[in-house]
């Protein structure tokens, strides 16, 4: 009975991206749009068209989009094609455009999620329109910012919202066009667990050898879906040139991604469970080790203060450190996992001893 609940929890934490988004960076003329609808159109887990209308560029003077004219042929290749499209819109009167021309999911960008005053005015058109809209993460790393946008277009009645993680902008970057700083998508889902999370592995990487490879983890964080870019010809496209794919790139990307039958197999729930246990046991002996270690900090409070020793001792944690991380290094422990934890746990010692100061 155990390993068939075992089995079932299996099930539900297999990996599956269930939705793709793909297109190209922005629409820049009917043939090139026409190409890769016709490419994409004969994927059958693509589910929706990404296609740049209006562009926003982050310095003046590049291709800012085509507009209505983009939207005509979108409508037109919709129904030659049978699919559906998808755009960013920045400003009310593009959602209004989107909506006569019958696309009906949009994405509110990254330039955009970060300035509440325009978030708000999105909201004010996306009102009463049942359009689906996706919420890509703000510039800046302030996990705030993008509750606080998803939060307001949910209170415009907007009943499918979903967030598409696009990385973060930084002062040094290591590789990447965008940081993925992981942790912070991570941060929304746990505040926000009903929202679906998209990842967008084209901006943060900045790079087409890069984007297979960051869906592969985008999958391994349990992510609900992607949006790739992909043009029938990158090197002669008209934004964002190094990070598009090609449709035969793109495939071989829906190719690489784990599936999900692989993950199912009771022979692997056989060798979770009892791993899992452990890890379990081992994390209830840490806590324990912990309190206990807390509990040494108070009673050395008490001496330091009749000693009217200062709580911090800068030389005694120096010693720490070093003896840790020497002991660590043997064990085989990452040095800067290693360190963080000692800050981590120093930090609180301290704050015990302060409290009991107090
Ligand atoms: C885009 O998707 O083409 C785009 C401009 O995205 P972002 O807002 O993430 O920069
Ligand atoms: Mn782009």
């Amino acid at each position: 009975m155990e390993n068939i609940v075992y089995l079932c929890t299996l099930f539900n934490e297999s990996i599956m991206i269930k939705t793709v988004i793909a297109g190209p960076c922005s629409v820049e003329s009917r043939e090139q749009l026409r190409q890769i609808t016709a490419a994409l159109s004969a994927m059958p887990r693509v589910s929706l068209i990404r296609a740049g209308v209006w562009k926003p560029r982050t310095r003046p003077g590049g291709f800012e989009g085509l507009g209505e004219p983009a939207l005509q042929w979108m409508q037109e290749l919709a129904q030659e094609y049978g699919v559906q499209y998808c755009c960013e819109v920045a400003r009310p009167e593009h959602v209004e455009l989107c909506q006569r021309y019958g696309v009906t999911t949009v994405w509110i960008g990254a330039r955009t999620t970060g300035n509440p005053f325009m978030v708000e005015e999105l909201c004010a058109a996306l009102a009463g329109s049942g359009m689906t809209v996706l919420v890509k993460n703000p510039t800046s790393p302030d996990v705030s910012l993008w509750l606080g946008a998803i939060e307001r277009v949910q209170q415009a009645g907007v009943a499918a919202v979903s967030a598409v993680h696009r990385g973060f902008a930084m002062y040094h970057n290591h590789g990447y066009r965008n940081e993925p700083l992981w942790e912070v998508p991570m941060t929304l889902r746990r505040e926000m667990p009903q929202i679906p999370l998209l990842c967008d592995p084209s901006h943060i990487g900045g790079r087409s050898d890069l984007v297979a490879q960051l869906a592969n983890t985008a999958a391994q964080f349990d992510y609900d879906g992607l949006m790739v870019e992909v043009h029938p010809d990158p090197e002669s496209a008209l934004t964002d040139v190094p990070q598009q794919l090609t449709p035969a790139a793109f495939a071989d990307l829906l190719s690489s991604l784990p599936s999900v039958a692989s993950h199912l197999s009771p022979v692997t729930s056989q060798q979770l469970l009892p791993l899992r246990r452990q890890i379990d046991e081992i994390d209830h002996e840490l806590l324990s080790l912990l309190a206990r270690r807390m509990e040494m900090s108070r009673q050395i409070s008490f001496i330091k203060r009749e000693l009217q020793m200062p709580v911090y001792q800068s030389n005694r944690w120096a010693d720490v450190v070093a003896d840790r991380m020497e002991q660590a290094a043997a064990l085989g422990l990452d040095a800067d996992f290693t360190r963080a934890l000692l800050e981590k746990i120093h930090g609180e010692s301290i704050r015990v001893q302060l409290a009991d100061e107090a």
